[in-house]
Formats: structure tokens, C-alpha cells, sequence
């Protein structure tokens, strides 16, 4: 390429070609009109609108001759591109430097060549506006230097233009291929544009709906000062998005989400808007709202959302009442029956409760067996109590759970605003105090709050604290209270009772501390210590030399739980090599009748090893001689208030003498306990009763005071037999 026909800026001029999608483009009939005119006005045989581009030049657009597409160095148009002006050549064959051009030897036979440069806006040569002749001209006067140079820039001009429709063309094409509805509106946000998902979203056609009012489709927010304000807030490259109602134009309504953007165009402002319908994502957040405030398995509100709806309560002022519910024996069910059935009976009683409840209740179901009930505008504690009554009858009738008919109790406490608490954990946690209270009532009952119940639990965990210290000082003791052959007045057992020598406190009973043992994880470590520190007594007493009788051990419900019972005690007597016989377990009510085929089995074991087993305060509870006959047994001590009540009261002295028949019948021991006159004793001992235990033989005393009760070995086989006067020489 010579150096004469290229620009000095070559790489800028092809870059502006390319920015007008022009560089190596074929003919485009759009420039026809103006070749022609130029060979009409020029009378000339040939015009070109030629483009200069890297190595080529090519038409786009040629009139009276084939568009050409021919080396850039066997071009003259290369040449006009290096001028300001119009490039004239009146006779090629009189310039060398195009002579000899295939153009002008052959084709269409160029003699004459006027050039105008196609000059972009930013200067750049593109090609030229060119008219040929077959034969030379002498003369190219200015006008019609100034004309071609004119129609030069209305080609320039076309090119812009041409840009632009190719450009929107491209953006039409994008946004009716799109799935996202687009329109936009001018600034009376009258609808503009809208493209086919758009029209598709509101189902209508193109002539229905531009020209009219977005209103017709946004007619909640569709007011055009206020989405002006809001697109152009959004400075148009981050669009503003709110949430709406639109409306299709037969009038069905959808939710929808419209992202707003705005500019300001050449006609002045305009909002572009994307409408998204949003039904599906709005069911969507629904169904995951409801998930997280459900509780899975029973379909009821979960404690997050009890608590939102407490809250709520709350703010409305109108009082509310709060029940919690724990079902009494659903350890029992999961353990015995599985948890597949543990799940039916939640779902069972979940259904149920409802049923019983009275408008506007919500029930919820805050975990395992734990239930509550909101009762918002309920503030009338009489009717709280028979709202808790009627969930308790509701349970009157057994559960059918997979075939089984379940009769499951449930305890419940419940709080009443106003003036149980002020937010929502603080009357949920005083119907939890309640609750608590309910439990230790023995269940199938229901407690109200008591400010002092708060106390009481706060006296209770401190207890715990406490006790945790009390058995690492070794400061819990066992008394021991004799247990008399009501014929022989000889010592033939004793009952281990757990002391607690306390530090400030001095010497403390169970009552002040067996509640608070119970329902801590001390209650196993205490147990075993117990059995342990009562087997080691056992042992030290043969060592020196006392005649051994057996010895009571209370067992606490958890010991059962733990299912090493029965290696827990063999290891003892193994350790201490005890007879079996020598050990006599008591356990209540709790343990026996809860069904527990493991603590069956274990204490079924232990009594074919010889371990004597005690029901301990029978005639308290619900326990009858025959729901006993499952459980291996081999003593029954009756209650001490039937023991204190029976000299006066003759109902009492009867049931007492029917127990001790039946059960010698059964092959059962006596132990009358709390005996504390002789008369007493004698009653019980015609009544048949064997032996007895209680404050008239001695209360119970530290083991040194036991001991001195107990027959030596070599000493001869005098019993000590107790009297009155030595009963009191004792205390
Ligand atoms: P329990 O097993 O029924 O023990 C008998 C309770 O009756 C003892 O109360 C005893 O002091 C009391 N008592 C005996 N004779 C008389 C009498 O003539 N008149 C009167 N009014 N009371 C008499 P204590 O020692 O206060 O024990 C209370 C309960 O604490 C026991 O009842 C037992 O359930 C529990 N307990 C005591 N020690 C232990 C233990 O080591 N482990 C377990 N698991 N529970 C224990
Ligand atoms: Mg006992
Ligand atoms: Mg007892």
C-alpha cells in the first residue's frame, strides 16, 4: 500500500467504521437514493457510496455500474480520503497514479473522478461519495464541489441514523425475546412500548393497550409524578422495586413485582418498568411462613409462633390466659410401646384437645409432650380453671393409638394476665411453675400460678445448687429406724433414711430436700451412694460381731430408669459379700405401676436372687393389691396414716384388716409403719400384722444408736425386746 493513500490516523478511522457497524459490510439498498441522485445530479454514468476499510475498498451502495469490492491500492476513493475538500481528477489517463488502474482500463472505463470524503463526527475519513464518467471533464466548479460535499454529509447522516435502527432493532428484538415484561411509559405515564411477555401478562394485544394509561394496569401506584420521582431516585442504574397489585385488562388482579427505572430521554422523561407476577413466590413465602411457625408432627402453631401470638395478646390489653401441658406418662409410652406410637398418641391428643377448647384458642406444641394453650381476652380465673378442666375430661376417654386404647393422663399450669406476668416468657414461665406443681401433685390435675411458687422453685434450684456441694462434703447421713416383730417385740429389720447434716441448716429431713433431689441428676449418684453407704454399714456391723437383719433401701424412680439396677445392687452385695436376703428395696407406687417392662424384668431378677422387695406406703396412691400382682413383691408396709387413724376411725381399721388378710393371702409380709402407741401395735398385731415400725420403737437414729439395738454374736441369745421404758430411755 503506498504511503500517499493511507490516513495518519488509520487505526482511529477503522474503529470509527466499526462503531458504525460499517467495516466490511456488503451493499445496503438504504444509500441507492442518494447515488442516484448524485449521478443524476452530477450527469455522470456511475456514482459509489465506497468505504475505505483496512486493505479493501467496497460499496455500499453503487448506481450504473456493479458494487465493487476491490483492492484499497487500486482505488481512487483511497486517495479522496486523504483531503479535506471534494478530490477531483478531470482525466485519470493524464495522472499516472491512475492510469493504469483496472478501473479506468476496464470496468466502467473511469476517466473522470469527483470524490467527496464520508467524514465522521469525530473526524475520522470513511470513504467517499464518488461520481464517475467514461469520458474526462474540464471543469468541477465549486457549486457543484459544495453539492457533492453536501450529499457526502447526508450519506454520514444516514450512517448515524442507520446505526440507530440496527440499534433498536436489536434492543426490540432483545426485549420481546425476553421472559421479563417490559414497558415503558412517557412522563403522563401513558404506556409507550410493551413488549410480548408484557403483553402476554395481561393478556391483550399491542393496539389495546399502548397510548393508555398505565393506570389501567398499575392502578394502585401508577400516579406518574410519584413513579417519575421514584425511577429517577433510583438514578436509573439501580431501579427501585416495589411490590403492587396489577391488574389484567379484563379486570383479574395478580401481585406483582414492578422494578422502575427512568432517564431522561430527547422527548424528556421517561420510566421503563419491569413487571414480575408474583402469586407463586407470594404462596411460596406463605407455605415457608407457615413451616417455621408450625410444629411438624402435629401440625400445631411451635413456640416461636405461641410466642408471637402472646406478644400480640399482650399488646391488645384485653387480658389473655396461657395453659401449659405436659402429658404424665408419655415416657412410659415411648419406652414400652415405641416411639413410632409415642408420635401417634402426640398427634392423637394434639387432635383431640382442640375440640374442647373455646373460640379463639390457639394451641400449640412446644416440644416432646409439652403443650400450651393461648386463650386470648380470657382474664377470668374461674374460667381459666374450666378451660384446664375441660382439656382434663377431654382425656376421660382413652386415646386409639394404632389399636392400642391409651388412657393418658396430663398435668397442667396455667397463668392469667392481667396480673400473672408482663411479657410473654414471664407468664409462660409462671404457668411453668404451675405446671411443675400440677406434676408434683401426682399429675391428671391442674395447678394455677402463685407468686410463692416462684419462690419455692427458686428455693429449689437453689437446694440443688446446694446438694451438689452437700455430697461432695459428704455431707448427707443415714439414720436407721428399727423394725419390730410385733409378736416377739424383737428387732427383726431396719429402714435406711437419707439425713442431710447441713452446715448453717443443721440436721435436715427429706421433706426439705427430697423434692428438689428427685427431680435433679443427683437423685442417681445419691441413690447408689445410698445403697452403698448401707451395705458398707451392714458389713462393718459383722465385723463387729452383730447379728445382721435386713436392711431398707428407698429407691428414687430414677434408679429404675437407668437399667443397670440389677448389676448396680449384685456388685454391692458382692463387694461387701452380703446375702441377698439381707437387702430389702422399697419402692412406691411411681416405679411399680409404671409399667416398665425393663424395671419388671430387673426387679423380677433381683427377688430370684433373694433380694426382699418392700411396696413402700401403700394405701396412699391408686395402687390396689391386684394391680400389684405383676410386680414381684415380697413386703407391703402400710401407710402410716391408716396406722394413725385406725384407733379411731373404724372404716380405717377395717381396710386395714382386709389388706393384711389378702395379703398373707398373696404370701405377703406386713410392716405397719409410724406405730407411735401400744394400742396400735396390739390392734395391728391381732389384725395379723408382723412386724411394724414407727417412733414407739425408736425414731430414726444415727447407726452407732442402731448398733446398740443389735444382738452381738457371742453374746447369748437373749433378744432385745422393746418396752416403753426402753423406748424412752432411747430418745
Ligand atoms: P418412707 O420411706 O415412707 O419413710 C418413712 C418415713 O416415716 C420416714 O420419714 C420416717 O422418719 C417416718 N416415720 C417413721 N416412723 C414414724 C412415726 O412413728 N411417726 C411419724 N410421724 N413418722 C414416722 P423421713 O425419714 O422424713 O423420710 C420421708 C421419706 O423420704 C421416706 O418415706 C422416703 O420416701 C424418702 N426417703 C428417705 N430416705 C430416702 C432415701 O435414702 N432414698 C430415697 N429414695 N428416698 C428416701
Ligand atoms: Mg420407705
Ligand atoms: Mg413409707
Amino acid at each position: 500500500m503506498s504511503q500517499a493513500s493511507t490516513t495518519r490516523d488509520e487505526e482511529k478511522r477503522l474503529a470509527a467504521l466499526a462503531d458504525l457497524w460499517l467495516l466490511d459490510t456488503p451493499p445496503e439498498s438504504r444509500f441507492d437514493l442518494i447515488v442516484r441522485l448524485a449521478a443524476t445530479q452530477f450527469r455522470t454514468p456511475v456514482a459509489f457510496v465506497n468505504l475505505v476499510g483496512r486493505e479493501r475498498l467496497y460499496s455500499k451502495s453503487a448506481f450504473g455500474f456493479q458494487p465493487v469490492n476491490i483492492a484499497r491500492t487500486e482505488s481512487i476513493c483511497a486517495h479522496a480520503i486523504l483531503q479535506d475538500d471534494v478530490f477531483v481528477v478531470h482525466d485519470t489517463l493524464a495522472d499516472e497514479r491512475f492510469r493504469n488502474l483496472p478501473l479506468v482500463k476496464e470496468g466502467p472505463k473511469a476517466r473522470f473522478y469527483a470524490g467527496a470524503p464520508l467524514i465522521s463526527h469525530s473526524g475520522q475519513r470513511l470513504g467517499a461519495l464518488c461520481v464517475i464518467d467514461n469520458r474526462p471533464h474540464e471543469r468541477f466548479s465549486h457549486r457543484k464541489r459544495a453539492l457533492l460535499r453536501d450529499m457526502a454529509a447526508l450519506v454520514v447522516e444516514k450512517f448515524y441514523l442507520r446505526r440507530n435502527e440496527l440499534l433498536n432493532a436489536t434492543v426490540k428484538q432483545f426485549a420481546n425475546s425476553t421472559e421479563l415484561a417490559c414497558i415503558s411509559v412517557d412522563a403522563q405515564a401513558r404506556i409507550e412500548f410493551i413488549n410480548h411477555s408484557a403483553l402476554g401478562l395481561f393478556d391483550c394485544g399491542l393496539d389495546d393497550i399502548v397510548g393508555r394509561d398505565l393506570v389501567t394496569i398499575l392502578p394502585e401506584r401508577a400516579e406518574p409524578a410519584a413513579l417519575l420521582a421514584a425511577g429517577l431516585a433510583s438514578n436509573s442504574a439501580h431501579s427501585k422495586t416495589f411490590e403492587t397489585v396489577a391488574r389484567k385488562l379484563d379486570g383479574r388482579t395478580f401481585p406483582a413485582e414492578i422494578s422502575l427505572s427512568a432517564w431522561h430521554g430527547e422527548r424528556g422523561p421517561a420510566i421503563g418498568a419491569i413487571v414480575r407476577d408474583i402469586s407463586e413466590r407470594q404462596a411460596r413465602d406463605r407455605s415457608l411462613v407457615d413451616l417455621a411457625n408450625r410444629d411438624p408432627l402435629t401440625g400445631l402453631s411451635n413456640r416461636r409462633h405461641f410466642g408471637a401470638l402472646l406478644d400480640r395478646a399482650l399488646a391488645d390489653d384485653k387480658g389473655a390466659t396461657v395453659v401449659l401441658i405436659d402429658l404424665d406418662e408419655f415416657k412410659e409410652v415411648n419406652d414400652i410401646l415405641g416411639h413410632a406410637t409415642g408420635d401417634e398418641l402426640l398427634q392423637a391428643f394434639a387432635a383431640r384437645i382442640p375440640l374442647f377448647l373455646p373460640q379463639g384458642a390457639v394451641m400449640a406444641r412446644f416440644g416432646s409432650d409439652e403443650f400450651a394453650i393461648l386463650l386470648p381476652g380470657l382474664r377470668d380465673p374461674l374460667r381459666a380453671h374450666a378451660v384446664a378442666d375441660a382439656v382434663l375430661k377431654a382425656l376421660d376417654s382413652p386415646l386409639n393409638i394404632g389399636g392400642h386404647l391409651l388412657h393418658i393422663g396430663a398435668s397442667l399450669g396455667y397463668a392469667v394476665m392481667p396480673g400473672h406476668g408482663e411479657t410473654a416468657e414471664e407468664i409462660i414461665a409462671n404457668a411453668d411453675f404451675a405446671l411443675y406443681r400440677a406434676k408434683q401433685a401426682g399429675g391428671r390435675t391442674a395447678r394455677i400460678f402463685q407468686p410463692e411458687m416462684r419462690s419455692e422453685s427458686v428455693s429449689r434450684r437453689a437446694t440443688q445448687d446446694e446438694l451438689v456441694r452437700a455430697l461432695r462434703e459428704n455431707e448427707l447421713v443415714l439414720h436407721y429406724q428399727p423394725q419390730v416383730s410385733l409378736e416377739t417385740g424383737e428387732i427383726c429389720g431396719m429402714e435406711a433414711l437419707l439425713r442431710w447434716q447441713h452446715p448453717t441448716r443443721g440436721l435436715l429431713y427429706p421433706d426439705a430436700f427430697i423434692a428438689a433431689l428427685e427431680t435433679s441428676p443427683l437423685a442417681s449418684p445419691v441413690g447408689w451412694w445410698v445403697l452403698d453407704e448401707v451395705c458398707r454399714q451392714l458389713a462393718t456391723w459383722r465385723q463387729e460381731g452383730f447379728q445382721l437383719v435386713k436392711a431398707g433401701v428407698n429407691l428414687f424412680p430414677v434408679q429404675f430408669r437407668e437399667n443397670t439396677l440389677v448389676q448396680s445392687v449384685v456388685q454391692r452385695l458382692y463387694r461387701y459379700d452380703l446375702p441377698p436376703s439381707l437387702l430389702e428395696l422399697e419402692v412406691t407406687e411411681k416405679i411399680a405401676l409404671s409399667n416398665d417392662d425393663q424395671a419388671l424384668t430387673a426387679m423380677r431378677s433381683l427377688q430370684r436372687l433373694g433380694v426382699q422387695i418392700a411396696f413402700d406406703d401403700f394405701g396412699t396412691g391408686y395402687a390396689s393389691l391386684s394391680s400389684l400382682q405383676r410386680f414381684p413383691l415380697n413386703t407391703l408396709k402400710i401407710d402410716r396414716s391408716f396406722v394413725r387413724d385406725m384407733l379411731t376411725n373404724a372404716h380405717d381399721a377395717a381396710i386395714t384388716r382386709a389388706v393384711i388378710s389378702m395379703a398373707s393371702d398373696l404370701g405377703l409380709e406386713t410392716v405397719a409403719e409410724g406405730i407411735e402407741l401400744a394400742e396400735q401395735a396390739e390392734l395391728l398385731r391381732k389384725l395379723g400384722c408382723k412386724s411394724g415400725q414407727g417412733y414407739m420403737y425408736g425414731k430414726p437414729m444415727p447407726a452407732e444408736h442402731l448398733a446398740k439395738l443389735l444382738v452381738r454374736k457371742a453374746a447369748t441369745h437373749q433378744a432385745v425386746v422393746f418396752s416403753d421404758r426402753m423406748h424412752m430411755g432411747l430418745h
